[in-house]
């Protein structure tokens, strides 16, 4: 129940936000089509859970009642208009679509003949939206919104999750319109709503009696002062435990939560560090030797200097100052 993507049964403070997003989706079984919306919101909001946890009510809900078939696709993974518009096509049944080859206008035709003739309502979550746009521009969205216009037995609604909460100035105007419909925005949590998740969390657990009090409020005040994040907090609560665990200790304390702390920081600098290219990983060892060798403060050039002496050194070819100083 501390992995990143469980979705729990009961999402504390999130109960506003689910009911606009249920009311929406709550209009194909009167009839209508939902809107097409976009949800805001900074990293640990909730946003992923929520839609999923909606996801699976929704398939309970319907069963029975309509076609209704909810596709999540995370534009991290499903990087590129084939492969999101395949998906879509394959996820309805119909004629299968290969997930290379074919030319867009074939995968698009056969994706919109997939979804009419099945007769029901397709929601389409698009995860990490912005990545997606930054990358590819907004031409996928246009043909999802084109290709509902074109449906005449059934409906296609596009949810798409940012981020960035400036994402519709990026939207060409035909897109913006239609995909705006509705907004709905996730704020950070408070301290409190940190609390209260972390606390139902470790319900769901074998930990509950294990964390004492104190670990659990200093960890919900330092994760509401990085961005009011539920998933630092849940991972910082994991982290803690297992420190307390591997210490062979009967209870996590404030102690352990700092360590847990340390070590997750540590560990994401040291991931950014090997993960860095080889030059810039030079270029760090240069400003790290300068420093040990007592220099208070290093300007451009005598960086330059001890990295022309480390790649001579090593024989690696040196970079141009020009580069270095960027
Ligand atoms: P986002 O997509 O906004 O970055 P996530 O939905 O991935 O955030 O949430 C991060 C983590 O916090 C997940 O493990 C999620 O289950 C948990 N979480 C977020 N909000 C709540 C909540 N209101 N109740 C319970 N767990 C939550
Ligand atoms: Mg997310």
């Amino acid at each position: 129940v501390f992995e990143p993507n469980f979705v729990p049964m009961r999402m504390p403070h999130r109960e506003r936000e689910m009911n606009a997003i249920a009311d929406n989706f709550g209009k194909m079984f009167i009839g209508s089509s939902p809107k097409n919306e976009i949800i805001y919101g900074k990293s640990g909001t909730g946003k992923t859970a929520v839609i999923k946890f909606i996801g699976r009510e929704l398939k309970e809900i319907s069963k029975g009642k309509r076609n209704v078939e909810f596709i999540y696709l995370n534009c991290q993974v499903k990087d590129n208009a084939y492969s999101i518009i395949e998906s879509i096509g394959n996820s309805i049944g119909g004629d299968q679509i290969p997930f290379t080859g074919w030319s867009m206008d074939r995968v698009y035709n056969t994706t919109k003949n997939n979804i009419d003739k099945w007769n029901g309502n397709v929601i389409v979550v698009l995860d990490e939206v912005d990545r997606f746009v930054i990358k590819n521009g907004d031409d996928l969205l246009y043909q999802l919104m084109l290709m509902n216009s074109e449906l005449q037995n059934s409906s296609i609604t596009v949810v798409g999750i940012t981020n960035d909460l400036r994402f519709s100035e990026f939207l060409d105007s035909r897109v913006k319109s239609r995909l705006n419909e509705e907004k709905i925005v996730f704020s950070p949590y408070s301290v409190e709503d940190i609390y209260d998740i972390l606390t139902d969390r470790l319900k769901l657990s074998n930990a509950n009696n294990f964390v004492n009090e104190g670990a659990l409020r200093l960890i919900s005040t330092i994760a509401s002062q990085e961005n009011g994040d539920a998933r630092k907090a849940i991972e910082l609560l994991k982290g803690s435990i297992q420190i307390a665990i591997s210490n062979k200790e009967n209870s996590v304390e404030e102690r352990h939560v700092f360590v847990a702390k340390s070590k997750i920081e540590y560990d994401a600098v040291a991931e950014t560090l090997r993960t860095m290219p080889l030059q810039t990983k030079v270029l760090l060892l240069s400003i790290a030797l300068l420093k040990e060798s007592g220099a208070i403060q290093a300007t451009t050039g005598d960086v330059f200097e001890a990295y022309k002496n480390l790649t001579g050194s090593a024989g690696l070819p040196t970079l141009t100052l020009r580069r270095i100083t960027d």
